[in-house]
């Protein structure tokens, strides 16, 4: 066992001491400030003295902060931090925020870059895996450096130089390839830059005849809700259709502050979706991604990835096996609504891209029917037709309308 959990297994009841941690953290902060972004990532925790001075670490804790502190960044805002439960130390926003003596631990067959990206990088800023998008990296900084990062070799700062000739690189590349029909904003996270400055990469990829939509990949509702400003909202909603795809873990980030940001989101016409990643012990619970997903919902955000943990380095500690993924799903398939079950995502190591996993409801094949076992695990036939020709003859015309 590698928290010293022992220790604090009767903790306090979670409720009432965390509504007052703000007042406890950042006793001098008004109003205006909490609420201010920029206040945020000024007064964000960026070193384990600091995080010491402000919450009573375990051991793993502290040797966690001084075995990465000089690989990976740390960073975590003021708002993040007050959620985090001083007496827990498997809170799970503890444990996406502050790292342990596991994080320093690479493992054989760990990779630095676990989804084979680099060799796909024609550009600093683009990776092109599928045929028809790409991802953009558009920052190396986040507001919160979450300990399961899957590309923190482009946030640990330093290698990924994504400044404003690469941005410029970037767009020509997306410009001088028509099959990018699709380009995904991330880093890194996209919406720290100023409303300025992420004008400035929109309206040129906008402008791009064969750039259907854009997808922009943050955090921003989960760890700094007040980035999303009124006028942030409607700038997102002119570069339509764009989708903001944001990354809630647990239920308990879904706070008033984070619900005020998606809801500003989607009242202005930007469609919010979420990826959650399973990681052991913190969120590997069909109860608590039902909850989690239940609670987007409630808020118009859709869930859409649930994601394996990568094999990047560092994080074997918070994988879970591929089998412990797929009861999840088969928890919740048929026994909460359609919209509420996430795609559980595979993404290949070393560069095969995403497969998605569902558990087995086919129980036999045979030339004239199927036999699938139900949710409740019943018995049915469905009955084959006996027309097998699928082709669309209108198809052609479909095709050859005018103006396409
Ligand atoms: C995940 C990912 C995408 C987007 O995949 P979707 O399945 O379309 O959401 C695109 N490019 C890269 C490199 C990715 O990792």
């Amino acid at each position: 066992m590698s928290f010293d959990e022992q220790s604090v297994t009767s903790s306090a009841p979670a409720g009432p001491t965390l509504l007052s941690r703000r007042a406890v953290l950042f006793p001098d902060a008004t109003d205006d400030q909490w609420n201010d972004w920029r206040w945020q990532m000024r007064n964000a925790v960026r070193d384990g003295g600091r995080l010491a001075q402000l919450m009573s670490l375990t051991l793993a804790e502290r040797a966690g902060l001084e075995e990465t502190a000089t690989i990976f960044r740390l960073g975590i805002s003021p708002y993040y931090l007050s959620l985090v439960d001083p007496d827990h130390p498997l809170c799970p926003v503890r444990m996406q925020a502050v790292p342990v003596k596991d994080e320093a631990r690479i493992r054989k067959g760990e990779l630095k870059d676990p989804l084979g990206e680099d060799p796909k990088r024609p550009v600093e800023a683009i990776v092109h895996k599928y045929p028809d998008r790409v991802l953009f990296l558009a920052l190396d900084t986040c507001s919160v450096y979450c300990r399961h990062c899957t590309r923190r070799r482009i946030t640990k700062g330093g290698e990924a130089e994504l400044n404003k000739a690469e941005l410029e690189k970037g767009i020509e590349y997306v410009r001088t390839h028509p099959q990018v029909r699709d380009v995904l904003l991330s880093g890194g996270d996209p919406l720290l830059l100023s409303d300025e400055r992420l004008e400035q990469i929109l309206t040129p990829l906008r402008a791009i005849p064969h750039v259907e939509m854009i997808r922009i990949g943050t955090r921003i509702p989960v760890c700094l809700p007040m980035r999303v400003t009124e006028s942030l909202a409607k700038l997102l909603r002119r570069h339509a259709p764009l989708f903001v795809v944001t990354h809630f873990n647990h239920p308990k980030e879904i706070t008033p502050e984070a619900r005020r940001a998606c809801e500003l989101l989607v009242d202005n016409g930007v469609p919010v979706e979420n990826q959650a990643v399973l990681m052991r012990r913190l969120n590997s619970d069909a109860r608590i991604i039902t909850e989690l997903n239940h609670e987007c919902l409630k808020m118009r955000v859709r869930p859409y990835y649930l994601h394996q943990m990568d094999v990047a380095e560092g994080l074997e500690h918070l994988r879970t096996p591929i089998a412990a993924g797929v009861h999840i799903i088969e928890q919740m398939r048929g026994w909460t609504s359609g919209l509420a079950v996430p795609h559980l995502a595979v993404d290949l190591p070393g560069g095969g891209g995403k497969v998605t996993v569902q558990p087995d409801y086919v129980v036999e094949r045979r030339p004239t029917e199927t036999i699938f076992r139900n949710y409740r695990g019943e018995s049915y036939a469905y009955p084959e037709p006996e027309e097998t020709d699928c082709t669309c003859p209108y198809d052609e015309v479909w095709r050859a309308r005018p103006g396409r």
